[in-house]
């Protein structure tokens, strides 16, 4: 009976046990299933939320917001977005119309020119403040147009030797320069600086129209983003300098456009010479070079294609007398103020970056305006 009985009882018991067994499963099936409703909501709703655009990091708007007020604020029907008519609703507090976070807070007037609207991605927004250098600064600023070539690894082993930086200001004119195009990723990784000089380098194309301008302006920009992973410098020089015989008609336009899009650009205010024709000698170079370093200038131009093979031969002569005399060769970056003597155009210049939402001139240019006005 006793035997019966506790049979009984276990029976029972394990009969409860395997209840509690199945509600303990059920309840946490019950809870992971709920778990995976939450997670799924959450991120779906994550998705919905519109991407809060990157805040730029313009200059203070406090010099320059006369300029650039009359301009709607970020009313930019020129460039609509297909996807964002629900998601304004949702956020109120938004600005409206940002289609994508690499697009800048731009507006353009319905009536600009349509070369304004093109390329919405080719703005510098994040311009530093301009400085000027004393007088007495040794420092050079070694400028090399019209690379890459079969001159620039070459160029570059002269420069790792003296520790020098210097600034390519690059195009791509042709198959040869096309293969050669890889060694701008090597510029960069060794500290200097590559920026745009032009595309083609055919002044009659390049010169033809501000639209044209852009268009192969734009081509060189995504070619050395591409090649070197990076964004181009935030300025750039023009084929021929800022003013020249092919574009008297379309530099000033083109000067407001790349300003207005926060560019910067610089000339020099010493020449090497060493493009002067077809066969300038080391020894000329040299001393044209030195002549301009001893008497203060900064900006040097220079080549790096071609037959330019003279004056890879004498930068490190160059470099290494200049050292010696307590100069220092740095890459440009964009915040050393271009007017302070290295434009052609320096009129041109100033009144449009004045006019630019994104460029801040030095202290110095500011003085010497305010001076003008008084
Ligand atoms: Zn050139």
């Amino acid at each position: 009976m006793k035997l019966k009985r506790n049979k009984k009882r276990y029976r029972y018991a394990s009969g409860r046990r395997r209840l509690y067994t199945r509600r303990f499963m059920i309840v946490s099936i019950c809870a992971i299933l709920a778990a995976a409703i939450v997670s799924a909501v959450i991120f779906i709703g994550s998705q919905l939320v519109p991407r809060v655009p990157v805040a730029s990091e313009g200059p203070s708007q406090s010099s320059q917001s006369s300029a650039s007020s009359e301009k709607p604020s970020s009313e930019d029907s020129s460039q609509p977005s297909s996807e964002s008519s629900e998601s304004q609703e949702e956020s109120s507090s938004q600005p409206s119309s940002e289609p994508s976070s690499s697009q800048p807070e731009v507006s353009v007037a319905d009536d600009a020119p349509d070369y304004q609207k093109k390329y919405p991605d080719l703005y510098v927004t994040d311009r530093p403040k301009m400085h000027v250098l004393d007088d007495d600064a040794k420092v050079v600023y070694l400028t090399f147009d019209d690379g890459p070539s079969d001159l620039t690894a070459p160029l570059l082993d002269v420069l790792k030797k003296y520790n020098a930086k210097a600034t390519f200001f690059d195009c791509c004119q042709s198959d040869y320069q096309e293969e050669f195009a890889p060694l701008m990723k090597r510029c960069v990784d060794e500290g200097h600086t590559v920026a745009v000089h032009t595309y083609s380098h055919q002044f009659k194309e390049v010169y033809q129209s501000v639209e044209a301008y852009l268009d192969d302006f734009y081509k060189m920009y995504k070619l050395i983003e591409e090649t070197t992973g990076q964004k181009p410098a935030n300025f750039f020089r023009f084929p021929g300098g800022s003013k020249n015989a092919y574009n008297g008609d379309v530099y000033q336009d083109i000067i407001k456009e790349m300003t207005r899009r926060g560019f910067i650009y610089y000339d020099w205010d010493g020449d090497s010479g060493d493009a002067a024709g077809g066969n300038v000698s080391g020894a000329t170079i040299y001393a044209n070079t030195m002549d301009a370093i001893h008497k203060g200038c900064n900006i040097i131009l220079m080549h790096n294609i071609f037959d330019k093979k003279a004056t890879l031969e004498q930068v490190g002569k160059i470099i290494k007398t200049a050292q010696k005399e307590g100069y220092e060769f740095k890459a440009l970056d964009g915040t050393l103020d271009p007017s302070h003597g290295y434009l052609m155009t320096t009129k041109e210049f100033v009144s449009a970056a004045m006019d630019s939402q994104f460029i801040q001139l030095s202290d110095w240019r500011m003085e010497k305006e305010k001076a003008k006005g008084n």
